[in-house]
């Protein structure tokens, strides 16, 4: 579920009756009884403000404060004619002032931060009361001989977003996922189900959470309200899904690119992929690399008895336990052969240390396919003895050797074939 931010294919009911609710970039989320849509229902109505004569207005406005503006001339100088004057220009101005306001948010959100719900509901309270003031029966009965106007401005309020098929809490939306983000209160949570839309809709403390919520979890409760305050929403008919990585085109590696991306692997991992040896080589490197190779010591750790409990090495006489660091490296058999190719390993320093220090010191740029090689014979130096009793050999290793990076070479473009056997000491 949280690799598809919002959307599967809606539920049918949601189909056949779309239920849209208004997301807004700064919507709103007091928790109050009352759902904030309706109030807006009520204090926007598009249709009588279009009947309203601006000057009419200022002046029906003023009258409510004054009892007897209009008959004060535009010049007098008292403090009632400066009164009505200020009241005219503010009103006027309304638009510009609106206007400008839009502009700052949309330039600079976060300087609205500071308007909380509290602030919100006084601010649409005086304003809408001034609006109402400013109505007379006449404006009245023109809204209401346009009852087509008056019923889209209605129904029109309801088309903005819909977050019906999207989990509140499970799914991951607007990049997060609400589960991780408030993992206490969520804890809370009556209906942990809860879509969106619904939540939304009915965000109020005691109808979402059981009561008493813990210190923590009220503490992300508010951190919650003041998130929900901030979230741009994209407003949208319908939900849509897409996969995390921002489409709907399924890819694998996007897959696997998802949680590995950020992982920085040792650099002798990514030289592995990077050479050109064939796979079952670069396979066998990394089983090395990752301790996984089965040695007499893995087979030690998995429980697996051996005759005679014997699980020294058997490429040297020296009683040393077959771990994959002494049959590589720290055997006098596997130096002898890394001396034949000039590797040196600082067998004292951190493990992936070490062969970052051997390749810098090495002289060609076919460092891990040569490693890659020799490492691969003298592991089937080992094979051959306890499988086949075959005696390891440096010479045999070297003959080996020779063969397999000749048929390795095959690999490489031709310039890079003629470099890579030349740094051997091989003929193309
Ligand atoms: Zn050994």
């Amino acid at each position: 579920m949280l690799l598809l931010s919002p959307s599967p294919p809606a539920p049918a009911a949601a189909v056949t009756v779309p239920r849209r609710i208004l997301l807004t970039p700064h919507r709103r989320l007091k928790a109050t009884s009352t759902p904030p849509r309706l109030a807006c229902l009520r204090l926007r109505p598009a249709a009588p403000l279009r009947g309203i004569p601006s000057k009419t207005g200022c002046r029906a406005a003023a009258a409510d404060a004054d009892a007897a503006p209009s008959q004060v001339p535009g010049g007098d100088g008292g403090v009632r004619g400066a009164m009505v004057r200020i009241g005219e220009a503010l009103s006027l101005g309304f638009p510009v002032w609106v206007a400008s306001a839009c502009a700052l948010a949309l330039w600079r959100p976060p300087a609205f931060l500071w308007v909380g719900p509290t602030a919100q509901m006084l601010g649409l309270s005086f304003t809408m009361l001034g609006m109402g003031m400013t109505l007379t029966l006449d404006d009245l009965k023109t809204a209401l001989l346009m009852p087509r106007e008056l019923a889209a401005g209605f129904i029109l309020q309801y088309t903005v977003g819909d977050g019906s098929t999207v989990l509140f809490w499970l799914d991951l939306w607007n990049d997060n996922s609400m589960q991780t983000k408030y993992p206490r209160l969520y804890t809370f949570a009556k209906n942990k189900n809860i879509s969106v839309a619904q939540f939304l809709t009915s965000n109020t403390l005691e109808i979402q959470f059981h009561l008493p919520l813990s210190e923590q979890a009220y503490h992300e409760y508010q951190s919650l309200q003041d998130y929900l305050q901030t979230i741009q929403v994209q407003q949208e008919d319908k939900d849509t899904w897409q996969y995390i990585w921002g489409n709907n085109t399924y890819s694998s590696s996007k897959l696997y690119n998802l949680p590995y991306k950020n992982i920085q692997p040792p650099k002798p991992f990514i030289w592995i992929w990077d050479s050109k040896c064939c796979n079952k080589l670069r396979v066998f490197t990394w089983l090395l690399l990752m301790d996984r190779l089965i040695t007499r010591n893995i087979l030690k750790r998995k429980k697996l008895k051996l005759e005679g409990d014997n699980y020294n090495c058997v490429l040297c006489n020296r009683n040393m336990e077959e771990t994959a660091f002494h049959l590589f490296f720290g055997c006098p058999f596997s130096q002898s052969c890394w001396q034949q190719l000039d590797i040196h390993w600082n067998l004292g320093a951190d493990f992936f240390q070490m062969i970052t220090q051997a390749k810098q010191q090495f002289s060609s740029t076919f460092f891990m396919e040569i490693f890659i090689i020799g490492a691969w014979q003298i592991w089937k130096q080992r094979n051959n003895f306890i499988f086949d009793r075959g005696r390891p050999s440096l010479v045999s290793w070297k003959q080996n050797f020779v063969e397999e990076a000749r048929l390795q070479a095959h690999r490489l473009c031709d310039s890079k074939r003629a470099t890579f056997l030349s740094s051997l000491g091989l003929q193309g």
